[in-house]
């Protein structure tokens, strides 16, 4: 068989890792070139640049991206970023990631992700429901619930899945709940999504904690990023008895030794006044905050963020990602070998499109669930998973990262070969 590369050299850090990751599982489970080829690129990729109309008048042309890195489990599923990083190799990615996620969690899905090039606190509420509207129905070709279902990541939130949802609705005449998640449970998201991500978080914690015999009451967590996931999670794990010693934004961060006041600290993250605005804390670098000595980290704002540079700096007993793809490949090699244990994203994080399945299914169903039985559901899964995993890593004597990779990877090919390739 011949095999191509069909497409230049990685542009993007993510990028770069992510198939870095895969190619560290790719070799663990021994895949020949033709499957590698088929997981190292995104199945669909479509670009798209279109005009929005501004408050003052005018109009501005903005640019996007919706890519699905495969579909052999199942209809694509992933989030939506605006944000002015968007880059299609970081779309790619992150798409690549959502695939892995949805196959270590046992969901039948494949991956996506789109974005937008953008900067959304620039811009005023109606100009964000133009740009939500026109961009849906410029990626409406590929979207729907059968084929590729949207959700929140990064600067996107559950007004403007509402939004997806209406306009994609308006095309077809008919509501399609649906082709979007994280939506307003009035117009049919689920109870326990908005806060899915974080509360998947808090259950890995607990897990983790209970497989290595640690107590979560009194053990100390420093979290970065204080959005949708950071924040949860901190209220969360204070709740469950932790001591929450730092959280951070992209103003800077706090740290207060006897734990932080979380819940006065939660308007922040909904209306986004910078967090060094804070009073009964003192403030501190990002940088410092990653380098305390803690018993949790909880990266949860962007990717990269620990690399070669700062990874040896890193103190914490556990390093739990919140984010996408916050570690780079040398310095999960760095923490393993300063004996720090690292729970991975595609693991982490899955809370949210666990509860994103859910929401789909209760869609499809017309039918809606009780929070407790959502989150009994997602306590069930994503514990499931992370004993797959585990088991997995202690098989193999390799990190709970390389693990979960191969899980998922595992997963797909399997999906992929037994569909075959068509025609
Ligand atoms: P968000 O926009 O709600 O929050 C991001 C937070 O990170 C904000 O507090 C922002 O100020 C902060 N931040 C930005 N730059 C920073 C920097 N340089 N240093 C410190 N903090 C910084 O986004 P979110 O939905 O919470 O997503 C955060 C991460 O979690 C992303 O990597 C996303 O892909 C991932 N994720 C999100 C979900 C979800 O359900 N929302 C699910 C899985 C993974």
């Amino acid at each position: 068989m011949v095999v191509k590369e069909p497409q230049a050299e990685p542009a993007s850090d993510a990028l770069k890792t992510a198939l870095a990751q895969f190619d560290t599982a790719a070799d663990r489970l021994g895949l020949d070139d033709g499957i590698r080829m088929v997981l190292r690129h995104c199945k669909r990729e479509l670009a798209v640049h279109f005009p929005v109309r501004m408050d003052n008048g005018t109009v501005a042309e903005f640019s996007g991206y919706r890519v699905q890195h495969n579909l052999a489990r199942g209809p694509a599923k992933g989030g939506l970023r605006y944000n002015l990083n968007v880059s299609l190799d970081e779309v790619r990615a992150l798409a690549m990631w959502m695939t892995w996620k949805s196959a270590v969690v046992n969901i039948p899905y494949g991956g996506a992700k789109g974005g937008v090039i953008v900067n959304p606190k620039l811009l005023s509420e109606r100009e964000i429901e133009n740009l939500t509207r026109r961009y849906a129905t410029e990626i409406s070709i590929i979207i729907g619930p059968n084929e590729d279902i949207p959700a929140p990541d990064m600067g996107t939130d559950a007004r403007i899945m509402a939004w997806i949802m209406d306009t994609i609705s308006m095309h077809r005449g008919y509501t399609e709940a649906g082709v979007v998640t994280g939506k307003p449970v009035s117009v049919g998201g689920t109870l326990g999504r908005a806060e899915a991500t974080g509360r998947g978080l808090l259950y890995i914690v607990q897990e983790a904690a209970r497989q290595f015999g640690l107590a979560l009451e009194g053990a100390t967590v420093a979290v970065q990023g204080f959005g949708n996931v950071g924040a949860v999670a901190a209220q969360l794990l204070r709740r469950a008895g932790a001591t929450i010693v730092a959280v951070s934004d992209s103003s800077g961060a706090i740290h207060n030794g006897n734990g932080l006041d979380i819940d006065a600290l939660m308007p922040h993250s909904r209306d986004h006044t910078p967090l060094t605005q804070a009073k009964e804390a003192d403030q501190i670098t990002n940088a410092e905050l990653l380098a305390l000595p803690v018993d949790f980290l909880i990266p949860a704002a962007l990717e990269g963020q620990i690399h070669d540079g700062n990874a040896g700096d890193v103190r914490a007993r556990y390093v739990v990602e919140g984010a996408n793809g916050p570690t780079t490949p040398e310095a999960d090699a760095v923490l393993a070998g300063n004996g720090i244990v690292l729970i991975p994203d595609i693991l982490a994080n899955a809370g949210g499109v666990i509860v994103s399945y859910f929401e789909w299914v209760q869609d499809l169903q017309f039918y809606f669930w009780e929070e407790d039985e959502v989150n009994e559901r997602l306590h069930r899964v994503i514990t499931r998973a992370y004993r797959d995993v585990s088991a997995m890593a202690e098989k193999n004597g390799i990190t709970m990262r390389e693990a979960a990779m191969m899980l998922g990877v595992s997963r797909v090919v399997e999906a992929t070969r037994i569909r075959g390739i068509y025609p």
